[in-house]
């Protein structure tokens, strides 16, 4: 384990790209209370849990104590919210505290939510409160587990201050950690400088820091735009076989990773419904469940446009390069949500794509029509295949229907054990989520724990933790979730 004397935060982004760093200082907090920390995440980082959960830990973890040679910085990034562009959004309460080269040699970013205004901040308080934070923790972890690119929660501390929104609320600050926090509109910021060569050394720093391979391919630049509609393309189909919606797909919600960032207004569907849309602020239903790849290819439409001075000398010929380098993204998504389709449904490989479609399509209008809930159903499905169990059946009104498709699933030969390796039991449901945060932010910290411990494991049955594995009470109603609190 690294004393903390050792631990080292390098500042690559802030020395090789100052025009979209402020650097700044966190607000400071008196008393730092910790609420949940991330042993094996510390771990990788070189950090001592125990530390971590020290006096001084905690300063950390608030940005208060920066390690010698730190440099903590605001990043700048513009970004289309809901189709609009805003020039200058950045980090209104956030701050990179630094990069960590990991335990396997990875470069991470540590990076804090809710330390206070910055330059960035406008009209909003820099502020976030300990259920949202709370909330990022579960939700990106359980997705980590669930085997998707993501940011990742180190720790969640609490303030000690309050946070005005509707009403006064506990504040926190999340210290997240990420492959890079370079977004879309990271890309859309440095267009619109006029800068080229600073476009240029924001894209050679992606290059290096994600997609090595680039750097030696015939042109560069469209090698990373490739990789980047490759990355999303598999991250928006994962989201997708999993029921995820994200929620807030704005261009500055996009990574070049193709990490899922910024879990605010997100959530996991419990019945299957493509037009499900949760957070408050959607009302077009832009963001609805079926619509994120379109919403993603619209952003990486954007990424190109931003890359365009250096796809080629000629701006036609780069348009062009790019439109052709984008088309890859539907079939690229079609590819991997069909594939995933498969495996959840334990379809043998050799399988006939038609017959395998129309399975897949006829069950979700079957799913759709009754209401079942996605994941509830896709699980018990695999007892089906393993011991003819009748679990999923009994989620579907439609009794005749479901025996007339399941007559055609069980004659192509389903392998349960495959689809018990993508199909989880536990995801964050939204009611155990929503019990778990109104417990820590009473002050219980237990449910939270339990939570954590099914949503970590979300491929293993465990005795005892039942009921997270099952969909919501009846009486839970529709769900809905909040940006920015
Ligand atoms: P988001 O919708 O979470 O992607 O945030 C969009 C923008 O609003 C980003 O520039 C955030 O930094 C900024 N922002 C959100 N909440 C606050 C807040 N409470 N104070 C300052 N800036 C904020
Ligand atoms: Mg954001
Ligand atoms: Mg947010």
């Amino acid at each position: 384990i690294t004393p903390p004397s050792t631990f080292v935060l390098e500042s690559r982004f802030a020395q090789e790209l100052g025009e979209l760093s402020v650097p700044w200082r966190a607000e400071d907090v008196p008393d730092p209370r910790l609420l949940v920390v991330n042993d094996a995440l510390a771990a990788e980082l070189g950090l001592d849990p125990d530390w971590l959960r020290s006096a001084e830990g905690a300063r950390l973890l608030v940005g208060n104590l920066v390690p010698p040679g730190a440099t903590p910085v605001a990043q700048a990034y513009s970004g289309h919210q809901f189709g609009s562009f805003s020039p200058r959004l950045g980090d209104g309460r956030a701050l990179l505290l630094g990069e960590v080269v990991d335990a396997g040699g990875r470069r991470r970013d540590l990076h804090l939510k809710g330390s206070g205004r910055t330059p960035f901040a406008r009209g909003g308080d820099g502020l976030a409160a300990v259920g949202p934070m709370l909330r990022e923790y579960i939700l990106s972890e359980a997705m980590h587990a669930l085997g998707v690119p993501t940011t990742r929660s180190l720790a969640v501390v609490a303030t000690g201050r309050q946070v005005r929104r509707e009403t006064l609320l506990p504040g926190a600050v999340l210290a997240r950690v990420a492959s890079s926090h370079l977004r879309v509109g990271s890309f859309q910021y440095a267009r619109a400088t006029g800068d080229p060569d600073l476009l240029r050394r924001l894209a050679d720093h992606a290059v290096s820091r994600h997609y090595p391979d680039a750097a030696g391919a015939e042109h560069p630049y469209l090698a990373l735009f490739e990789a980047v509609v490759a990355a999303q393309a598999s991250l928006v189909a994962q989201w997708m076989l999993l029921g995820f919606v994200h929620g807030v797909m704005n261009t500055d919600n996009m990574t070049i990773s193709g990490e899922t960032i910024d879990y605010g207004p997100c959530a996991f569907l419990d019945a299957f419904d493509p037009a499900a849309v949760f957070s408050s602020i959607d009302h077009g239903g832009r963001y609805a469940y079926r619509n994120q790849p379109v919403a993603a290819q619209w952003n990486l439409a954007r990424f190109a446009e931003a890359l365009l001075p250096l796809l080629h000398e000629d701006q036609d010929r780069a348009v062009s390069l790019a439109e052709t380098a984008l088309e890859a993204f539907p079939p690229q998504y079609s590819e991997a949500w069909s594939a995933g389709m498969r495996s959840k449904l334990g379809l043998p490989g050799d399988l006939d794509d038609g017959v395998a479609s129309a399975l897949v399509d006829d069950l979700l209008v079957l799913l759709q029509q009754n209401h079942v809930d996605w994941t509830t159903f896709f699980r018990a499905l695999g007892g089906t295949a393993r011991t003819g169990a009748h679990a999923a059946r009994d989620l579907v009104l439609d009794l005749p229907a479901f025996d007339a498709w399941a007559e055609r699933w069980r004659a192509v030969g389903p392998d349960p054990e495959v689809m018990d390796r993508v199909n989880p039991v536990h995801i964050p449901r939204n009611h155990l989520v929503e019990e778990a945060l109104a417990s820590a932010v009473g002050g219980d910290l237990d449910p939270l724990g339990r939570l954590l411990e099914a949503v970590t494991a979300p491929y293993d049955e465990r005795p005892g933790l039942e009921r997270y594995a099952a969909g919501p009470p009846d009486d839970f109603g529709a769900y809905t979730t909040y940006c920015g609190t």
